[in-house]
Formats: C-alpha cells, sequence, structure tokens
C-alpha cells in the first residue's frame, strides 16, 4: 500500500496549520470568493492519480488549491444567508470527532457519543425552554428536523384515524392537510414532498405586517375541514425578517381543532435562550414539534440540526428500525431510535463543546450580541446617503434597499441598482451580503450570527458600504 508511511503528526500537523491560518487570516482576507468556477476547476480537477500521494502531500495541495473558492463565512463580516461560525471547543472537538470515528448509531457503536447525546438533548431542552419530557435527535441541520418531526406528525395524525403509516404507507391513506403561512421556509416544503405528503396539500395562508400568521385565517381554515388529518407550521423567525408566529395565540387554536403543531425555528428558537428576546416565544413550548439547527447560532460546525418532539411514542414509532445484527441497549439511549440516519458522525461532541464552552449565559450574550450588531449594521447603512431601511431587526434580521438616484427611478431601477450596490459590495471583499425579494421589492439581508463579529466589524462594514455608495455618486458627477 502506498503512502502509509507518514508519520500521523506530520500530516495532522499541516492541517492543523493551515486551519490556524485560514481563521488568523479572515480579518484580512476577502469575505468573498476570488476564483470563478473556470479557475477552480482548473486549481482543483487533477488526473485522477493511480498510485497515490503522501498524505501530508494531500493536505498541503488540498489547502493550497482551494484558495479563492473559500467563502469567509467563519468570520465576522459574513451576513449572507444564515451561517454560523465556528465556536473554538465546538471546532477542537469536531476535529477530535473525525480522529475518534465513532459511529453514533448505537449506544453499542459509541457508548461515549450516545451519552453525550443524551445528555446533549436536555441540554438544548432546558436552554430553548422546550418541555422537559419531549423526545430528540441529533440531525445533519434543520431540514432533516423538519423530516424527523413530521415523520413523526405523520405517525400521530394518521394513527388517531386508525391508520398505521409506517407499515400501510400512504396509498389510500386519508390525505393530510398542511396549513402554514407565506413565510414559510421552503426546506419545509421539500419535507413535505419526502414525506410523501404532496405540495398540493399545503394551504398558504397570509400574514400580517410583522409576518405573523393571521388567527382568524387559521381558525376559519380549520373551521371548514374538522375531518382531515392536519399539520399547521409556525415560524420561528423567519429568514429575511425574523419573523415570529404568535405561538401564544396560534397553538391553542390548532389544537383545539386536533392538529399538530410544528415549529421551524432553525435560528429563531434561540431567541428562548435570551431574556431579552423570549418573549417572541412565548406560548411555544406548546407546540407538537421543534425543528432548529446547531450551525447556526449555536455556532458549531456543519452538519448540524436539532428535533424535539413532545408526543416521544410517535417519534420513535416514525423512527425506530431494527436489525438481526444490532445490539440494542437496555439501559441507553440507542440514536437510531430517534433519527433517520443508520451510521452517522458524532455531532454530539462539538455541540457538546460549544454548551460547555459558552454557558447559559453565554449563549443568551452571543444571541443578545449578534441581534445588537445586526440592528447596527441595519441603521448604519440605513443612514447613508442613497439607502433605505426595509426591516429593522427585531432579531438577527434585516433589510435595507438601494436607491437609484436618477430622477425618473422607478422601482425596477431601484431593484437593479440594490442588486448593484450588494454586488459592487462583495467585490470590495470587505463584506458579503446576499440579496432577497421582499414583499416585491429588492433587497439585501444582513443576518448576523457568529460569535466573532465584533463593533470593529460593523464599523468597518459601514464604511465599506458608504465607499460603495460614494464611488457611484462621484462616477455620476463627472
Ligand atoms: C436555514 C433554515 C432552514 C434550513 O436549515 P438547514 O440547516 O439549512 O437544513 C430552515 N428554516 C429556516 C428558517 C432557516 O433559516
Amino acid at each position: 500500500m502506498a503512502n502509509i508511511d507518514t508519520p500521523l503528526e506530520k500530516v495532522l500537523d499541516k492541517a492543523r496549520n493551515h486551519a490556524v491560518r485560514h481563521l488568523e487570516k479572515l480579518d484580512v482576507a476577502p469575505v468573498a470568493a476570488t476564483a470563478n468556477v473556470e479557475t477552480l476547476r482548473a486549481q482543483l480537477a487533477k488526473e485522477l492519480n493511480d498510485s497515490g500521494i503522501p498524505p501530508d502531500v494531500v493536505v498541503d495541495e488540498l489547502a493550497r488549491d482551494v484558495q479563492g473558492g473559500l467563502i469567509g463565512s467563519a468570520g465576522g463580516r459574513f451576513y449572507g444567508w444564515v451561517i454560523g461560525g465556528v465556536l473554538p471547543a465546538a471546532l477542537g472537538a469536531d476535529w477530535m470527532t473525525s480522529a475518534w470515528q465513532q459511529n453514533a448509531a448505537l449506544y453499542a457503536t459509541s457508548p461515549a457519543a450516545a451519552v453525550v447525546e443524551e445528555i446533549c438533548g436536555n441540554w438544548l431542552k432546558e436552554l430553548l425552554r422546550l418541555p422537559k419530557s419531549a423526545s430528540f435527535a441529533l440531525v445533519t441541520g434543520c431540514q432533516m428536523a423538519h423530516v424527523t418531526c413530521l415523520a413523526a406528525a405523520r405517525h400521530s395524525v394518521l394513527a388517531r384515524r386508525d391508520w398505521d403509516v409506517e407499515t400501510q404507507g400512504l396509498f389510500g391513506a386519508p390525505p393530510i392537510r398542511v396549513l402554514t403561512s407565506s413565510e414559510r421556509h421552503r426546506s419545509f416544503e421539500r419535507a413535505i414532498k419526502l414525506l410523501g405528503l404532496g405540495t398540493t396539500q399545503i394551504q398558504v395562508l397570509p400574514v400580517e405586517e410583522k409576518g405573523c400568521l393571521l388567527a382568524d385565517a387559521l381558525e376559519q381554515e380549520l373551521r371548514a375541514d374538522t375531518q382531515s388529518p392536519t399539520i399547521v407550521l409556525l415560524q420561528a423567525g423567519d429568514v429575511n425578517i425574523g419573523a415570529y408566529d404568535n405561538f401564544d395565540e396560534l397553538i391553542p387554536i390548532a389544537k383545539k381543532y386536533g392538529a399538530w403543531v410544528h415549529i421551524d425555528g432553525a435560528f429563531g428558537l434561540w431567541a428562548s435562550t435570551s431574556d431579552r428576546l423570549c418573549h417572541f416565544m412565548k406560548g411555544a413550548e406548546a407546540a407538537d414539534s421543534w425543528a432548529t439547527d446547531g450551525h447556526k447560532w449555536l455556532n458549531v460546525p456543519f452538519d448540524c440540526g436539532f428535533a424535539f418532539v413532545a408526543d416521544s411514542e410517535s417519534h420513535r414509532a416514525s423512527m425506530a428500525s431494527t436489525a438481526a445484527y444490532i445490539t440494542l441497549a437496555t439501559d441507553a439511549r440507542d440514536q437510531m431510535d430517534w433519527n433517520p440516519e443508520w451510521s452517522r458522525r458524532s455531532r454530539c461532541f462539538a455541540t457538546y463543546a460549544a454548551i460547555r464552552q459558552l454557558g447559559r449565559q453565554g449563549i443568551a450574550e452571543l444571541v443578545d450580541r449578534c441581534c445588537q450588531h445586526a440592528h447596527s449594521i441595519v441603521t448604519g447603512i440605513g443612514a447613508l446617503n442613497g439607502a433605505e431601511v426595509l426591516w429593522e431587526p427585531n432579531i438577527n434580521q434585516g433589510l435595507v434597499r438601494f436607491l437609484d438616484s436618477s430622477p425618473n427611478a422607478t422601482e425596477e431601477d431601484h431593484d437593479r441598482h440594490t442588486d448593484e450596490v450588494i454586488a459592487r459590495i462583495l467585490l470590495t471583499g470587505e463584506a458579503f451580503f446576499g440579496g432577497t425579494t421582499w414583499r416585491g421589492q429588492r433587497a439585501m439581508r444582513v443576518s448576523v450570527c457568529n460569535w466573532r463579529t465584533s463593533e470593529a466589524d460593523v464599523e468597518r462594514v459601514i464604511k465599506a458600504v458608504a465607499k460603495c455608495l460614494n464611488g457611484r455618486k462621484d462616477q455620476q458627477d463627472l
């Protein structure tokens, strides 16, 4: 066998140095990618080799060849999509996770991973103020948390109609109606597709000004059909404005009609950790299931999401599986009973480490700080000539728009100009923002959920945006 003689330490030292250098350079390196797709292919598409390459060389070359194609999403000036950073303890734990190579399928395949995961579940329920008795699963992200929670929902709403979906399947089953609002995340729809519920079963209900599902609309819809098994999806923080549904009002309505209530709180569920923000989550503990992410606001490495289900029996019934060669624990938690994967990464170690590093207060501070920074960025940019605030953040999400200064500029001109300015900001390498269309207008999204983002970052970014706007004015003057 080729290339097995290189000392392991040599390889890992290289990897460590490249990783540390990357993190140290985040403050000075461009936040956006600088290489285009052809360049990256040219750098990375080697001939498939016959005899292999020494591992330290592989690591060196990989670190070299991805240059220009890495986004600075681990750094403090990245505000695109909703992407968290990586806490040092979580990163360290994640490295060890790879070295330990534990299969977190069962207690038997890694007793430590099974126990750590159990502890994480309990800590998370406490931090997120969810019922102590809820069952949980650590999955790859909020997408799979939806799938996990909705599989439990599907089981429960059909079991109540004497239909065992796990054995009978969906053919011939009573169709499940899904009620949600226009602010839902598309991952929810994908979960509906994957579970065979059918997207035409989704009824999209209207929201009020703040993005909250209208109670009257929900009640009217539920009253119109009291027979169909029903799932109601509510939103804890949407990706544009961080809109929260009014759980206190909506959940009792849904429950009155026997619906299963699922909450998408990919990042928004973390408001529960903050005394300042937990009012947004008021009443949310009465839902049936909750989906959130670790790789967003908790700042653990990808991929990490969390699913929680109040009715643990339905959760287990929808997921549990067994095979002759499997050793099930009698007094410990076998993860496979609760999550859709078979073999899987021990992502619990990074979660455990992140929670231990920050503690309850540290997590609340991280959440509060990100919200403050989001607010400063949005209002700071909004105060610039040619910019306008579309949504001042209530949490960590806000929207700004850039106005075309030509005298007869139309909405389309402002839309185009907004996209131009976003592209110009990315080109400076100083910050990364994404675009969106919100209520018919193009906007720049500001999303802050990285522990690294500092006041200095915020000032620097506002200055960079100001320069992009001035640049255009000067050109016009010429
Ligand atoms: C990110 C996000 C999702 C999807 O989560 P993944 O972790 O990417 O699978 C779902 N809902 C909302 C509101 C999100 O922000």
